[in-house]
């Protein structure tokens, strides 16, 4: 942060260092302007746990289709987007481009997979019907049991801690500082936020902060202040909350360790356990995720054994082998969903200064490409593109 910038305030403070408010701070600080970052727990949310999965084609649902465009151009962004990150950071992201295996267990699980390929091909969406022999063909591994599937050959995977890791490394590399602080709440004047406010600040932002001997808080000034906070956003945004409404969607996932080589998978399977969708994502350093549920249990972060057995049961439906791996983690994060279940990107109307960046639900990973232009371009005083238009904050939304 340069000198001249803390004096006059900074062009843009993000509250919330989850995949999406790190993305935004980068992309933001790429075109240029002065950033900073403020959260107590710098990527341990939701995208601490998230599969990573980037999957626009086998995330398609009936009555989500007006999110796919959104989904295929952040898809489209992934290579270009890991590739610079890796460039700037010498880290790793685990970006890889391997399609991924749709199956279904039994004859009702493939009249599911069937019902999703009509509507791939309604979307003109791309992905290859299998019969069960070419299933295992594609996946040695998967249960004799398996009756069909098809392959989605863009739909691939990263590493969301991986991502989070190399973002705060890009982050640091370019003078952008996180503040390990809470905010407290927004700073508005006549109408217009012009800052957050926090406990105390230290280090590069001394300078840009007004402290408040009286409240014992301090501010920090920003011509624009991006809240991605998950499901806290609505609560910060105070009366502006109705603009974006998000909840906690609860997800409780296995981390699991291969320790035969050969039991390795060779790209993400996916599909229907009796009726149950179940997912396994391998990692390229012997990891594999094993996700996950999906709860309505406000913000509770509790890991149930009935989950965990839910998972292993129906993981193990598809590939039995997973039960040979080691555990090394069960945990649950909140997904933050808004009340269509799509995201929330923009500038709040009526409150000049402010722009939202959350509700992504099942899809924070693969969105945060997309989601990190389209809120730099506000931040500079651009629109939303096009792409992103539907997703504006507006009460009208849901009513
Ligand atoms: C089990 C599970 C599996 C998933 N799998 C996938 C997947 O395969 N692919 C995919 O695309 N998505 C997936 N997701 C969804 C994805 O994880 C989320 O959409 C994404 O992580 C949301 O990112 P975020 O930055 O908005 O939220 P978070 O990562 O939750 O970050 C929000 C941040 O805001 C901070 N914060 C909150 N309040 C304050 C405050 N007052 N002041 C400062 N900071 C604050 C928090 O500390 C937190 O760090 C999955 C989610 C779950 C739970």
């Amino acid at each position: 942060v340069s000198s001249a910038a803390t004096e006059r305030g900074l062009d843009v403070v993000v509250v919330g260092a989850g995949i999406i408010g790190l993305a935004v701070a980068w992309r933001a600080a790429a075109r240029g302007l002065t950033v900073a970052v403020v959260d107590p727990a710098p990527a341990q949310g939701a995208s601490h746990v998230a599969a990573g999965m980037l999957a626009p084609v086998s995330e398609a649902h009936w009555g989500e289709e007006g999110l796919v465009p959104l989904m295929l151009d952040s898809a489209a962004r992934w290579p270009a987007f890991a590739a610079e990150l890796e460039a700037a950071t010498g880290h790793a992201v685990d970006f890889a481009p391997s399609g991924t295996l749709v199956v279904g267990v039994d004859a009702g699980d493939v009249a599911v997979v069937d019902d999703l390929a009509q509507l791939h091909a309604g979307l003109g969406l791309e992905a290859a019907r299998l019969r069960s022999r070419d299933c295992r063909d594609q996946e040695p591994l998967l249960a004799p049991g398996v009756r069909g599937g098809m392959l989605v050959p863009h739909d691939h995977r990263v590493d969301p801690r991986a991502v989070t890791a190399a973002l705060q490394e890009a982050l640091a590399r370019a003078g952008v500082p996180v503040l390990a602080q809470e905010v407290l709440g927004l700073v508005r004047d006549r109408g217009r936020v012009t800052g957050v406010e926090v406990a105390a600040v230290g280090g590069a932002l001394r300078s840009t902060a007004r402290a408040s001997r009286a409240a014992g808080t301090a501010t920090i000034s920003a011509a624009t202040v991006v809240v991605a906070a998950g499901p806290a956003t609505g609560a910060l945004l105070g009366a502006d909350g109705r603009a974006a409404p998000v909840r906690p969607v609860k997800g409780q996932l296995l981390v699991l360790r291969v320790r035969d080589e050969a039991l390795a998978l060779r790209r993400p399977v996916r599909g229907w356990a009796h009726g149950t969708p179940v997912y396994l994502v391998p990692r390229a350093d012997g990891r594999v995720v094993v996700g996950a549920t999906q709860e309505e249990q406000g913000f509770d972060t509790t890991v149930t054994a009935g989950a965990v057995h839910d998972l292993l049961r129906d993981a193990s439906a598809l590939v039995p082998s997973v039960l040979e791996h080691e555990v090394l983690e069960a945990l649950a994060g909140l997904r933050p969903a808004a009340p269509d279940n799509a995201p929330v990107l923009g500038a709040v109307p009526g409150a000049d200064g402010l722009v939202v960046a959350t509700g992504h639900h099942r899809h924070g990973v693969l969105l945060a490409p997309a989601t990190a232009e389209a809120v730099a371009d506000v931040a500079c005083g651009g629109a939303l593109p096009a792409v992103a238009e539907p997703f504006a904050p507006d009460p009208g939304r849901w009513t």
